[in-house]
C-alpha cells in the first residue's frame, strides 16, 4: 500500500518538472503545416482587381457542391476583374466543404486559394455560408478597390500580364494577412 502511494507520488512529482504539453489556445495559436488547407480566400491582383472571372469551374470541381457562383459582365466604368465577367455572387457553404482543395486546383486564374485559417465556428446555418464579402482578400497596398473605372480596352484578357503575385515587396503584406 505504502509502496504504491510512493510510486504514485513519484509520478506526480516527475511531471511537475516536465514541460507542459497543453497550449493556451486561443491566446497561443499553434502554427500549421505549410500545406495545411483552411478557410478560402478570393485573391486580387496587385492593382486591386479581383482574380475571379466567374467561370464556375471551382463549383463544377467541388465534390460536395459547396460553391455557388453567379457571374455578371464587367464594363470599363465598373470593372471588378480583367476580361469579360466577374463573380457577382460567390458563396462557400462550410457545412459541406471537406477542404479537399479541388476548387483551388480547378481555378484557371489562381483566384480561390485555401489559406491557413482554421477558426471556423458557426451559430446558424446561414452563418456557415461565407459570401463574397467574407471571402474576398483585402486590397493590396497601392491597389484600388473594386469596382474600378478604367480606360476603354485596358483589360481584354481574363488573365492579364501583371506583377508577379509572389513579388518580394508584397510578401510581407501577404504574410501579415494570411499568416503564410
Ligand atoms: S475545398 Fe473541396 S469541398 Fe471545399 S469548396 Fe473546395 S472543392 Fe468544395
Ligand atoms: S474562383 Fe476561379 S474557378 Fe471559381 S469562378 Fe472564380 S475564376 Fe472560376
Amino acid at each position: 500500500m505504502l509502496g504504491e502511494l510512493v510510486r504514485g507520488l513519484a509520478t506526480t512529482i516527475k511531471h511537475v518538472f516536465s514541460r507542459p504539453v497543453t497550449m493556451e489556445y486561443p491566446e497561443y495559436k499553434p502554427p500549421v503545416a505549410p500545406r495545411f488547407k483552411g478557410r478560402h480566400w478570393l485573391h486580387r491582383y496587385d492593382n486591386g482587381l479581383e482574380k475571379c472571372i466567374g467561370c464556375a469551374l471551382c463549383a463544377a470541381a467541388c465534390p460536395v457542391e459547396a460553391i455557388w457562383v453567379e457571374a455578371a459582365a464587367n464594363t470599363d466604368e465598373a470593372r471588378y476583374s480583367p476580361g469579360e465577367r466577374y463573380a457577382k455572387t460567390y458563396e462557400i457553404n462550410y457545412l459541406r466543404c471537406i477542404f479537399c482543395g479541388y476548387c483551388e486546383d480547378a481555378c484557371p486564374t489562381e483566384a480561390i486559394v485555401l489559406g491557413h485559417g482554421y477558426e471556423l465556428s458557426f451559430t446558424s446555418r446561414e452563418d456557415a455560408i461565407y459570401e463574397k464579402a467574407r471571402l474576398i482578400a483585402p486590397v493590396p497596398p497601392g491597389g484600388t478597390p473594386t469596382p474600378q473605372q478604367v480606360a476603354p480596352g485596358s483589360f481584354d484578357r481574363a488573365i492579364p500580364d501583371m506583377l508577379d503575385p509572389e513579388d518580394q515587396e508584397r510578401l510581407p503584406f501577404k504574410k501579415d494577412f494570411y499568416g503564410e
